[in-house]
Parts: C-alpha cells; sequence; structure tokens
C-alpha cells in the first residue's frame, strides 16, 4: 500500500528533497491532464514542452529507482482532472496517504486543499523548496503600505540573502543601477547565438493534436527550442552568464526589429518549472561579477528580476488572490483587438511582438510591457481579457507570475498597488528605445490624421481620461501640464481621433 505522491508539470525539480533516497513505499505520480491544458487557450509549444519535459523528468525518476506511474494525455483511465485520477488511483492501490508539494497557482492550491478536507485517507502538503520566500513574504514585509513598492522588499531581500552586499552596504555603494540600464540598441554588439537545444517532437504533437487539445502559435514540433530538463537548463544558463550577462543590463530595456531575444536570458521556461533554482542563478550571477566577468550594473539589473520582481510578484500573488484576476480599477471594458492572436497590424512594434510571440511563444519584458501591455492599456481593454491572452501566449506562463505582471503592473487593473503610476507611453518612448518606427506605416511625430501612430492619440487621451489620478504623482505631473498647456481645439482631435481608432480597433 503506497503513499502517493504528486508532482505537477511545473515541478520539475530533481533537486527536491522527497527525490534524496528512493523509498519503494512511494508511487510519484505525474499527469497530463484536459483541465490543465484548458483552463485557457494555450500557446502549442508550452503544452508539448511542459508535455515532453514531464514525460523526460518521469523516466528519469524511473531510471533512478524511484516508482512512477505516468498518465499520458490519451490513457484510457485517464479522468483528466488532477483530483479525479488522484482519487481513482488512491482507491485503486489502496493508497495510505497522498502527498503533494504546495502548487503556485491558486486554482490548483484550493482544489486540493479542498479535496484534501474531505478525502478518506491523510493528505499532507510540502514545501516546493523552490523560492526564496514563503507565500505570505512580501505581505509580511510590506503589511501597512498603501503601495507595495519592490524596492523596498528587494532591499530586505539583499540583507537577508546577503546578495551583492559588502558588508551591510549594497556592492558598489548603490541598490540600484537602473539609470546605467536604459539604453536603446543600434547593433553593437552583437547578441549570442541562440543557445537553446531543439527537440523533434512530432510524435507527442501527433498525440496532443489527437487527444483535441486547443492550442494557438507554432507549434515548432521539429525543433521545439526549450529546455526539457535540468541538464539543457544549466546548459543554457552557462551559455546566458558566458556570453550575454555582461550586456544585459545596458540593454535591458531595449527594443529591436532587428533582434528578438537581445540580452535576455529565456530562463524563465526552466525557472517556473524549477529545473533551476532562483538561488543558483542568482549566485552564478553574482559570482560572475566577484571574478570580474560582468559589470556590476548587468549583474544587479539581473539578480533584481530573480530575488526582487520574481518573489515579489509570488507574494502580490498570494497575498491577493482569490479576486485579484477580477481587479478593473480604471473601469477598462474594450476588446482585445483581434490581430492579438494573428499579429497583423499595421504597428510594426506591435507586429513584430505579436509575430514573435506566435511563433515562438516569448517576448522580453519591454516586449509585453511597454508594446502589448502600453497598448491595451492605452486602449482600454478588459484587463480580465488581457490577462487571459498573457496566460495563454507564453512558454512560462503560469497564474501566479503572469497575473500580478499583467494586472498589477501593466494594466494598473489594481488601483496602484504594484506601480504607483501606470506604465504608459507614446510613440515617442518607443522610438526612443527601439527601432521600428523607421519603416512603418505609421508617423510617430503626428498625433492625429490617417498616418498618426495610433499610440499617440490613444497615450493623450489615457492621460486626458485618467488626469485627476495623474497630477497627484510627481512624475506624471509635467506630462500633465503639457496636457493642460494644449489648445482646446487640439485636445478635442485627439479625443476623436482616439474614439475612432477604438470603433476600428481591428483595423489598425
Ligand atoms: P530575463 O529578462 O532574462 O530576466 C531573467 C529572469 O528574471 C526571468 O527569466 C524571470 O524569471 C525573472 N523576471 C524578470 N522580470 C520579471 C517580472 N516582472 N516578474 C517575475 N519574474 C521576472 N514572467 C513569467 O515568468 N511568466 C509570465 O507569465 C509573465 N507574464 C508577464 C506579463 C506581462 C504583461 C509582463 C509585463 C511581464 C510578464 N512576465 C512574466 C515577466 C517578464 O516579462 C518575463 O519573466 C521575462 O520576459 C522572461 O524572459 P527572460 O527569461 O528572457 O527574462
Amino acid at each position: 500500500r503506497p503513499v502517493l505522491r504528486l508532482i505537477l508539470g511545473d515541478q520539475l525539480d530533481p533537486q527536491h528533497p522527497w527525490l534524496a533516497e528512493v523509498r519503494l513505499d512511494v508511487l510519484y505520480v505525474l499527469m497530463e491532464v484536459r483541465a490543465e491544458t484548458d483552463y485557457v487557450r494555450h500557446h502549442a509549444q508550452k503544452v508539448l514542452a511542459l508535455f515532453a519535459a514531464m514525460r523526460r523528468f518521469a523516466t528519469r525518476l524511473h531510471a533512478a529507482g524511484h516508482c512512477v506511474r505516468y498518465l499520458p494525455i490519451d490513457a484510457a483511465d485517464n479522468r483528466q482532472g488532477i483530483v479525479a485520477n488522484l482519487q481513482v488511483l488512491a482507491q485503486s492501490l489502496q493508497a495510505v496517504a497522498v502527498e503533494y508539494q504546495q502548487p503556485d497557482e491558486w486554482r490548483l492550491d484550493a482544489e486540493l486543499r479542498l479535496w484534501a478536507q474531505a478525502a478518506a485517507l491523510p493528505v499532507r502538503t510540502v514545501d516546493s523548496a523552490h523560492f526564496y520566500t514563503a507565500r505570505d513574504g512580501v505581505a509580511r514585509a510590506l503589511a501597512g503600505h498603501r503601495h507595495w513598492v519592490m524596492e523596498h522588499f528587494y532591499r530586505r531581500m539583499r540583507r537577508q540573502h546577503r546578495v551583492l552586499m559588502d558588508g551591510d552596504q549594497p556592492a558598489g555603494g548603490r541598490w540600484n543601477f537602473d539609470a546605467d540600464n536604459r539604453q536603446p540598441w543600434r547593433g553593437e554588439p552583437a547578441p549570442p547565438p541562440d543557445p537553446r537545444p531543439r527537440h523533434d517532437l512530432r510524435a507527442l504533437w501527433a498525440t496532443i493534436v489527437a487527444a483535441g487539445v486547443h492550442t494557438l502559435g507554432d507549434p515548432q514540433a521539429h525543433a521545439l527550442p526549450w529546455p526539457l530538463d535540468r541538464t539543457e537548463a544549466l546548459a543554457q544558463l552557462d551559455a546566458f552568464i558566458a556570453h550575454a550577462l555582461p550586456h544585459f543590463g545596458r540593454f535591458q530595456d531595449a527594443l529591436s526589429a532587428r533582434h528578438e531575444r537581445l540580452f535576455h536570458s529565456q530562463l524563465s521556461f526552466a525557472l517556473n518549472t524549477k529545473m533551476l533554482r532562483p538561488h543558483e542563478v542568482v549566485a552564478r550571477a553574482e559570482a560572475a561579477w566577484r571574478t570580474g566577468h560582468a559589470p556590476l550594473a548587468a549583474v544587479e539589473g539581473f539578480i533584481r528580476q530573480i530575488l526582487g520582481w520574481r518573489e515579489y510578484v509570488r507574494g502580490v500573488y498570494w497575498a491577493k488572490m482569490p479576486g485579484y484576476t477580477r481587479l478593473n480599477a480604471l473601469g477598462h471594458s474594450g476588446p482585445v483587438p483581434a490581430w492579438y492572436w494573428t499579429g497583423e497590424t499595421r504597428m510594426a512594434c506591435l507586429r513584430a511582438a505579436l509575430r514573435q510571440t506566435l511563433d515562438g511563444a516569448y517576448a522580453h519584458h519591454i516586449q509585453r510591457l511597454m508594446v502589448t501591455g502600453n497598448f491595451a492599456l492605452l486602449a482600454g481593454c478588459n484587463p480580465a481579457e488581457v490577462h487571459r491572452w498573457y496566460l495563454g501566449v507564453y512558454i512560462d506562463a503560469f497564474e501566479w507570475v503572469e497575473a500580478p505582471n499583467t494586472l498589477g503592473m501593466s494594466q494598473w487593473a489594481d488601483g496602484g498597488l504594484m506601480a504607483t503610476k501606470p506604465y504608459v507611453s507614446s510613440a515617442a518612448y518607443l522610438q526612443r528605445m527601439g527601432d521600428h518606427c523607421t519603416g512603418c506605416a505609421y508617423d510617430p511625430k503626428q498625433r492625429v490624421g490617417a498616418r498618426a501612430c495610433p499610440f499617440n492619440a490613444l497615450y493623450w487621451d489615457f492621460l486626458a481620461r485618467q488626469r485627476q489620478r495623474l497630477a497627484a504623482h510627481p512624475r506624471m505631473a509635467v506630462i500633465v501640464r503639457q496636457l493642460d498647456r494644449m489648445a482646446a481645439s487640439e485636445r478635442e482631435a485627439i479625443t476623436r481621433h482616439a474614439d475612432d481608432l477604438r470603433a476600428r480597433i481591428d483595423t489598425l
């Protein structure tokens, strides 16, 4: 009579304490279920990469002597739900107990907790042993503050975990090198070659299609470019540290039509599936600075994303769920443009970000925040719909990290808990940070008229609509004054043009 231990698709950590010893009274259970493929329409690469990585993980566990039960998506006895399958297995094997690692998503956590309360056998949970902080770590650190400023939390984390510290001072005398990290990329230096592996997964893809799973985007099943295990993830990390990290900071916010990835790591899939631990990624980056391989500004910029942002958004999620995904502080109700699912728009920056997303299940942070996110916010799209889009399209999209980024940081749907001011910009920012405007059908200098870049009228119209709210913010006040100085006729023309753009949004 075994103990069943559930391993979810984003818990592929071969170093988890569970696996330190082989126990013949333990049966590890992994399953591919429709409940997970269907709660939102996912990118084909996400389903393919997760299933392939789960299969490989199960094979390795088995080879190491562990007992494993793997339920493929097309198994006749697959009930297509995690709890439903667990229930049947527990009964048929007369399990003595069920154990699971804390899920990262509220949805699954609630489902398993509910089941555990009513189950006829003991159900226990253990930590996934992945994050630096507990679920309530951010809430405790920032309790009592109206705005949960990431920077406060991040500095605590640096001190507490002794990352980039010289004694009790931040290395280099500064906590933050953002000011050094905002350069556009003009072609030099050349980004390193893509270090990711390629996998022929056509057979698995045929199984997924035959099972009736609906996906979006290009599966790239003949050469899927994502790591499927820890060894491949470590190789990708090595290549990033060696070749891209030294330039990461400077070009962190850059956009380019000539290069999709620039100096980003593309490690989010490996991190979010727990093939890699955040601690080891942070330690490798810090060592690169301490040995003189990479400058401090680059290393601090990178570490901030993982030790700071990644832990912080997880804490926001657990503090504010359930309910966070329904927030809509600005009352936006517009549809997400149809071309978010096709990439067919004449706006060059959006076209590039969307095509790359659909082809590769990846866009870097500034594309997500200042191109697709910025546009959706300015256009007044319903944040719940925007959230569902982001939750589906990216290889790394799991709700605990996606929802705060989308609803809080990008769409300001939480009314400023995460971001003191909305991340919005006109075409001027996009032109400064990128090169898409050259050759675009729209003119970044014009505010109204057939050729005017839609970002402009939508931006000024957004500011006008949110004037009251924004005028109080010190960094927005200058821009609000600029709006106030505009002639009434110009403001009216902008409003008319913005209304027109929203009315024919699918044609832009
Ligand atoms: P790099 O730029 O190389 O950064 C290194 C690592 O830092 C990333 O792999 C990631 O683990 C972490 N990181 C960086 N920024 C953030 C952040 N803001 N929040 C949390 N972790 C961060 N990230 C996801 O992992 N899943 C998502 O579903 C997701 N959705 C997003 C939606 C929106 C609207 C926005 C604005 C951001 C979203 N992000 C998400 C955060 C960020 O854009 C991605 O983590 C990053 O682009 C992944 O690419 P990379 O691995 O090349 O990152």
